[in-house]
This record gives C-alpha cells, structure tokens and sequence, in this order.
C-alpha cells in the first residue's frame, strides 16, 4: 500500500546529546561541551519512515526532557494509527493537546512531511507550496568568549565562501563587544555583520548601547532587551536608523501579528522550533511580509535533520529574504548525525530535490548518543 491513506504504525524516539567544538555565549546563556536534541522517527504499514528533530534549549523555547514527554506521552496517541494524509488534523489536535512546546510540533510535522514526501516520491518543499529558491544564503554566528578562536572560525568562513556572520552580544560587556565590531569591520570587509544581543541588554543600557552599536551600520541588530519588553523593543527601534529584529519576542503567528501591532521591530527571525512547525512558520514569515517587515530564517542549536526542516521552509517561503543560520551540523557539532552531509557550498545551502527531507539520520548514531530512548523491538 505505497499511497497515503495508510496509517502510521510506527512512533520511535532518542533523546540525544551531541559532542560539540567550542563554548557559544549568548546574551540568555551559555552552550558547551554537548546539545541536546530529540529525533522522532514515523513508520506506516508499508514500512516507510518518517524522520523530525526537535532542537530545544531550556534558556529560550523550553527542555529537552518536556520535548521528550510531550512527544512520548501526549503526541503518540494522536498519531498512531492515524492516515498519513490527515497531517493538518494531527497537527491541529496536536497544538491543544499539550500547551507550548513548540518544538516537539516541529519535530511531529517534519516527521509527517518527511514521511507523506517519501510516499508520494516528492521533496517536503512540494508539499509547502513549491520552491522559489535553489540556494540559500548562510549566515555563521561569531559566539565564542575566547574571540581568538572566533578569528580562526572567520579564516575558515572565509575560504569556505560564507560570506555573513552574526556577532552574538551582551553576554559580556559593551567594550567587548565594541572591540569585536571594530576587528571585523577592519579585519573582515567582505563579511556582511549582523548583531544579535538575545535578550542580554537590561532596559536601562539598552537605548545607548544599542545606539553605539548601529553606529557600525550592521544589517540589522536583534532582541537586545527580554521577549517581553515590547515597549522598549518599540522604542529602541525609533532611535536607531538600522533595521530592529525581534527573535525572542516572537514565537508564532499570534505573536507576530502582536509585533507588528506594536510596531516593536522591522523584521523577524523565524524558527520552526518557535512557532511549532514549517507551516507555522510560513504563516509567521507571511505576517510579516504583509506589514511590510523582512524575515530570515533563523534555527536553535541543530543538528543537520532539523536543518533540512529549515531549509525546506525556506525553499517554499518566498517572504523569507535574508537567508538562514544553519551552520550548527557544519561549524559547531563534532559530529552531525545524518547519513549524507547537509550540504553548504560557498556560502549557500542547497536546497534538496530528493523526496522527503532529502536526508536520513543515521541510525547507528542516534543509539550512539542516545541519553533515553523509546524504540520498538
Ligand atoms: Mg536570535
């Protein structure tokens, strides 16, 4: 039965932690040593295989052990035994059947893309409405606290063809930062800067040293200041003349239509692990574009399955013009789990054409870095 009226009888799980390379600080907290993500993996009848992550950190969307159980117990009735065909119902009952974690959602509808394209012999990008773009550009996050190692990282950028980096702020002090801006913008030209303070600012710094900051006329600064300090998101926005992202501020498409409201910035940072999923995600990008605000497509601390999520989201997301920030399973894990590499070439993703995700995670490597797993015999 190779069509997609057949049920879904297969619900397996890995909690896993990933070795990486180096300390990432950002202004909500610190990333080292591992990262946690959560695979999930779909059968129907006929045997085929579904495959989604779910990248969550405790500091910003939630924990690996609520993704866990909020898949294990509360997200499996609802799918198996169900059609392959329904995902639109799973993922409605899915959103009220366990509040927030939202990136256990993404993880199911990558799962029952993923599953549905490989049936129907069609890329997830089908299924989302049609490819607009073959490549996407890659943005690298400059995030180490020992910024020598972040000078070697940008040798390598460089002869790699990446061509834009993102300076994570606000986790140490404002001359730090400072110092780091001036390197690049002497050292490093043919790099296009962006600025992300994830939420590090307090309310009473923010309004100067975000203003010293746009003085380096970076491609836009992002979230100095806590998810929920729209006043003075909106505020900071006014006394800077470069564009005013808010990441943290918006998870999903409620909160989009918020920001925009609130006039709180001049873009958006769309994540499907914020938003609970690709579809979410594109209505989040769409939102923005129809006030007249950018979006690029931002990730979590990934492995390279989640990135192709991503990238497929993109691929189909026309509204979504300042290229993604996945560079995890290239630039920061000692070791991504899927079989093929996901693919970067001179500074761009490519978009896959094969059907599904276009790409598997290893199965020998999810039971290697498995910490709890829920695995069929
Ligand atoms: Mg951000």
């Amino acid at each position: 039965m190779s069509d997609l009226n057949q049920t879904i009888t297969g619900f397996d799980l890995w909690h896993l932690e990933l070795p990486v390379t180096s300390r990432r600080d950002h202004g909500i907290g610190s990333v080292e040593g591992t990262c946690e993500v959560v695979i999930l993996r779909l059968t129907s009848e006929d045997g085929t295989e579904g495959f989604g992550e779910a990248s969550p950190w405790s500091v910003f969307t939630g924990t690996p052990e609520a993704t866990y159980v909020a898949l294990n117990r509360y997200l499996r009735p609802l799918v198996l035994g169900s059609r392959v065909a329904d995902r639109a119902a799973i993922m409605t009952q899915a959103a009220y059947a366990v509040a927030h974690c939202t990136e256990a959602k993404a993880a199911l509808e990558t799962a029952l893309l993923d599953l549905a394209g490989r049936i129907s012999g069609v890329p997830v990008w089908a299924m989302l409405g049609g490819k607009c773009r073959d490549t996407i550009p890659l943005s690298c996050s400059i995030a180490n606290p020992d910024f020598q190692q972040d000078v070697a990282l940008l040798d390598q950028l460089r002869e790699d063809g990446v061509r834009i980096v993102k300076l994570k702020t606000g986790f140490r002090d404002h001359a730090f930062d400072v110092m780091r801006l001036e390197h690049l913008a002497q050292n490093c030209p043919e790099f296009s800067v962006r600025v992300d303070y994830n939420q590090g600012l307090s309310i009473e710094d923010a309004p100067a040293q975000v203003r010293d900051v746009a003085q380096f006329q970076p491609d836009f600064i992002e979230q100095p200041v806590r998810a929920h300090h729209y006043g003075m998101m909106a505020r900071l926005r006014d006394q800077i003349d470069v564009p005013l992202l808010a990441d943290e501020s918006v998870f999903g498409p409620e909160d989009m239509e918020r920001a925009a409201r609130e006039g709180i910035c001049d873009g958006v940072s769309v994540k499907i692990m914020k938003s609970g999923g690709l579809s979410r995600g594109q209505t989040v990008a769409r939102i923005a574009a129809a006030h007249g605000l950018s979006a690029y497509g931002g990730d979590m601390f990934e492995a390279g399955l989640a990135h192709l999520a991503g990238t497929h989201m993109i691929a189909a997301t026309p509204e979504v013009t300042l290229g993604c920030e996945f560079y995890q399973a290239s630039y920061f894990l000692k070791e991504d789990i899927l079989e093929e590499p996901f693919i970067v070439r001179t500074g761009k993703v490519l978009v896959p054409e094969a059907p599904g995700l276009g790409g598997r995670p290893d199965l020998g490597k999810l039971n290697h870095y498995a910490v709890a797993k829920a695995v069929a015999a």
